[in-house]
């Protein structure tokens, strides 16, 4: 099936065409972004309206060109997918309506996705990876174990209970006046860092449930940064390096918990972890979770950075796998601004 996908949530307006064959195999034909960093970067984050009226100006342009890059018009193709929610409701709206608009006057099925499924599933678009699998999702709006069972079958294993962890980032970027977004920019000056030099705190590490919790770290790092005002540039590198090595250092230590509890919950399935969001870009990161998966006998897997970030492949393919399953949505499906994976109605209908 040849499927387009929308994705407005937040602060990318981004379109793809994706093909999907029987059996099962992905190829995205076209997967167009454009990121609206310029307008918010005055702000030092994202302005929900000014997010939305960017997706009204653009997303017509750029669906246009995702069909064109991937030599496919638009009658050609065989169900709309849109992000539903969660995220900025305007911008959902805009491109949940313009999905619908697509859908009648077309005559095509609309797939009204989960931005969270679509992050889930992404791993399957690039890998060949079955169910079940455990996903982390560090993004700029959330940190989060899922057990991800099936299409529309996901169990949340833990969550953050204040910031997300690419917040955390652009938090302690901000203060150090590195810029927006923070974390390519933390890490960058991290690499000329001593991770050594300051013990900032593992928050929540000693407990056995799987969640998050970055807003005190961000606390610590804010009253050091003061404590040694005026910074050095040799002291924001430390910092930086510090910082990044603590949510290193939690990051990996709860994903070996989240992967001892899969092994003991689903002991005959093989052990994978695939990361998503843009926290994934992160080296430290990474090569932390690596350690981990080697330990344990796990594969870790991380797909291309520009699948992890917010994108319209990965829309248009858990569009493709829901439609493959034959669940289509509604007309009258309303976008939502939030949308918790686990919800009963993520389950695709048994025919
Ligand atoms: P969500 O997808 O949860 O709605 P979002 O759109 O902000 O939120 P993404 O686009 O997936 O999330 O990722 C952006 C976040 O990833 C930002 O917070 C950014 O700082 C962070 N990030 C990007 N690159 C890196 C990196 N190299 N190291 C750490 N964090 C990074
Ligand atoms: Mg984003
Ligand atoms: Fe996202």
């Amino acid at each position: 099936a040849i499927i387009l996908g929308i994705e407005t949530s937040c602060d990318e307006t981004a379109a793809a065409i994706v093909v999907r064959d029987q059996s099962g195999n992905a190829t995205i034909r076209s997967n167009v972004v454009r990121s609206q960093l310029d307008e918010h970067a005055a702000f030092g984050g994202v302005v929900p309206e000014l997010a939305a009226r960017a997706h009204v100006t653009w997303l017509d342009h750029i669906i246009a060109q995702a069909c064109r890059e991937a030599g496919v018009a638009l009658d050609e193709v065989d169900a709309i997918a849109a992000t539903a929610g969660p995220g900025l409701i305007g911008g959902v709206l805009v491109g949940l309506t313009t999905a619908k608009a697509l859908a009648a006057a077309l005559d095509k099925p609309l797939i009204a996705v989960n931005h969270l499924e679509a992050h889930a599933l992404t791993a399957r678009l690039t890998h060949q990876i079955d169910f079940p699998y455990l996903m982390l999702l560090v993004s700029g709006g959330h940190s989060q174990f899922v057990l991800v069972r099936g299409v529309g079958d996901y169990e949340r294993w833990g969550t953050t209970i204040d910031d997300a962890l690419g917040e955390a980032f652009d938090k302690v970027a901000k203060l150090l006046s590195l810029g927006h977004p923070g974390g390519p920019a933390v890490e960058a000056i991290a690499k000329s860092g001593d991770p050594r030099r300051f013990k900032f705190p593992r928050p929540l590490l000693r407990e056995a449930r799987l969640d998050f919790s970055f807003s005190g770290l961000k606390t610590a790092v804010r009253l050091q940064a003061e404590a040694l005002a005026p910074l050095s540039n040799q002291d924001v590198a430390d910092i930086a390096a510090s910082f990044q090595a603590a949510v290193a250092e939690v990051v990996s230590v709860r994903a070996g918990q989240a992967l001892d509890r899969f092994r003991a919950e689903l002991p005959a399935e093989a052990l994978n972890l695939v990361v998503a969001g843009g926290v994934a870009a992160n080296r430290a990161i990474a090569a932390a979770l690596g350690k981990v998966c080697d330990e344990r006998g796990a594969t870790l897997t991380v797909p291309p950075i520009a699948l992890c970030t917010d994108n319209g492949a990965m829309v248009a393919w858990a569009g493709a796998e829901r439609f493959a399953l034959g669940a289509i949505d509604g007309l009258t499906f309303a976008a939502r601004p939030r949308w918790p994976l686990d919800l009963p109605d993520m389950k695709v209908p048994m025919p």
